[in-house]
């Protein structure tokens, strides 16, 4: 059971998808925790897959993983960022999960017999796992984001199920509408009318919002926010601004500015336990992003960029946003260039390019595409001593070089880009082999966190500072321990492993033969926070500040 009177806050869209609402949600989140509440942010994905693992990432942007191991939407890590903790996967709902529950409680009988419905079998089971992700954590609030916009189809059961919620606790739930008012270039003014038509197609659901964020290029005049609380039954002071702004970690302090959190507290009936937010630490990181003192120029290269920047931002947002919080924490401001792995296979571009920058990452990854130009290019950075930090795939093809150009042996590779090569020093792991075999490939990589036992003497020990160190996984592939000794002799360090010590998690090279060539098994972007950086990345972008030196 939730904590007794657990307040609900609904985010919903209006006008169109793509304005920040996810943005919105943390931001709600981070300022109320600054209030002292303990909050819980849930995002619901109204699609039917019942994870976002299964999508592509160039189709539905990065996959993030949270510690138990659930594959969820990229918001869950603005979400973790921006409330500088883990959320448990309760805080994550699909349609997928919720329509496969429901059919499986009917092929078990447990609806005595009943014709199952969408109202109210699917409604229910929406509210049961909104009432069970808020008794998880001890939260007293709960900011429910759900996805898609209003008049979308799939999220209309969602949209019902905030709307019962409230009927039977009007007192506990609060419904904030996070709409868009466009300014069309030719008529120069600012438009309310689509977010006025947005909410009546929200009232027509029985729902009334009792907030109005407004997303738009500039600032909402009175005029305006008068005009939507008048036609739409919102209160003026609740018709809130939020204009474009340079950084997304700008928007709990301009809502906060606002008195956002205030307005929202007294109108849930509850007191500011703070006499102020506690933003000190949030203020000196956002200080930091705005004030640089130096550069620091990284190339990514990977492959999910054939889709142009919109998606491109989308698909490594962890590793950009590990980037920048390593990066602005010495001081820095990180300039990406983003290279796709084929342009080195069809002589679209040089390899010694990559001369120019102060280090380079070659981020996960999936398949055989692309795998020859990423083994070209940790050739060239590791024998140019450019800074090279691997990520999962990145680090498996950086095992791979190196077995083939410094261990000699001609044909190694990893089982996923050649299953028939001699040298498998990459393969699959054992426990997987069944499960491909199978066709199982929802939910069942090696997923979530897991410990890995650091070496004394190694960079990576040295950055964590301590001897076992737990981090996120997303993987099929293992480094084949048949291997490793002969990897080792040849100079390869394997510098993290499981506590068993049969799995490889981090190698390296020593610092005096190359300034910083490091990679990993797992993802630790994944847990890299404003507030808590990732000391790996922070190490990584450290070299990479001495070769711009
Ligand atoms: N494709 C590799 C594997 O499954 C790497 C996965 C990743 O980079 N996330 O092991």
């Amino acid at each position: 059971m939730a904590k007794k009177g657990h307040k609900y806050i609904f985010v919903i869209g209006g006008v169109m998808s793509g304005v920040g609402k996810g943005i919105v949600t943390a931001s709600i989140g981070n300022i109320l925790q600054a209030h002292g509440y303990t909050v819980n942010l849930v995002k619901v994905d109204p699609y039917l897959n019942v994870d976002a693992g299964t999508m592509n990432p160039t189709e539905h942007g990065e996959t993030f993983v949270l510690r138990s191991g659930l594959e969820t939407d990229q918001d869950m890590g603005n979400y973790e960022r921006f409330l500088n903790r883990d959320l448990p996967e309760e805080n994550y709902v699909t349609s997928g999960m919720v329509y496969r529950n429901v059919i499986e409680r009917e092929r078990n009988l447990e609806y005595d017999g009943n014709c199952v419905e969408a109202i109210p079998h699917i409604r229910n089971e929406i509210v049961e796992r909104f009432e069970k992700a808020a008794s998880i954590n001890g939260s007293e609030i709960s900011v429910i984001e759900i996805g898609g916009t209003v008049g979308d189809y799939q999220n209309i059961m969602f949209i019902e199920a905030a709307r019962v919620m409230k009927a039977h606790n009007p007192d506990d739930v609060l419904t904030i509408m996070v709409s868009y008012l466009p300014i069309p270039s030719k008529v120069g003014e600012m438009k309310t009318k689509p977010t006025q038509n947005a909410i009546r197609q929200l009232n027509s659901y029985g729902v009334q919002p009792d907030f109005v964020i407004g997303r738009s290029e500039e600032i909402i005049d009175e005029r305006r926010k008068g005009k939507i609380a008048e036609q739409c039954n919102v209160r003026a002071e609740h018709v809130i601004s939020a204009p474009d702004i340079e950084s997304i970690y700008d928007v709990p302090l301009n809502f906060e500015r606002d008195n956002l959190s205030g307005l929202i507290l007294s109108a849930l009936k509850l007191k500011k336990k703070n006499k102020a937010a506690d933003l000190k630490d949030w203020k000196s990181f956002v200080k930091k992003v705005h004030h640089p003192k130096k550069e620091v120029h990284i190339a990514v290269v990977g492959k999910y960029f054939d889709t142009g920047d919109f998606v491109l931002s989308d698909a490594y947002i962890s590793v950009i946003e590990a980037i920048k919080f390593s990066a602005f924490s010495l001081g820095a401001k990180p300039t990406l260039t983003w290279i796709s792995s084929h342009d080195f296979e069809n002589g679209k571009r040089k390899i010694s390019e990559l001369k120019k920058y102060d280090g380079v990452i070659v981020p996960g990854g999936f398949g055989k595409t692309g795998i020859a130009g990423k083994l070209k290019a940790i050739k060239y950075i590791r024998e140019n001593k450019i800074p090279y930090f691997g990520l999962c795939y990145g680090m498996q093809l950086a095992v791979v070089e190196y077995a083939i150009n410094v261990l000699g042996l001609k044909d190694a590779a990893t089982r996923e880009m050649n299953k028939d090569a001699t040298h498998l020093v990459i393969d699959i792991m054992e426990e997987q082999k069944a499960k491909l075999k199978n066709k199982e490939y929802g939910g069942t990589m090696r997923l979530g966190e897991y410990p890995a036992q650091l070496k004394k003497g190694t960079i990576a020990r040295a950055a964590y500072g301590k001897e076992v160190v737990e981090e996120r996984h997303r993987h099929r592939y293992e480094v084949n321990p048949e291997y490793v000794e002969q990897l080792e002799d040849v100079g390869l360090v394997f510098s993290g492993t499981s506590p068993d010590k049969r799995l490889m998690e981090i190698i390296e090279l020593p610092k005096a033969e190359h300034p910083f060539f490091l990679g990993t098994q797992f993802h630790p972007e994944l847990q890299a926070r404003p507030l808590a950086p990732s000391p790996l990345f922070t190490e990584f972008v450290q070299a990479c500040l001495k070769k711009e030196k």
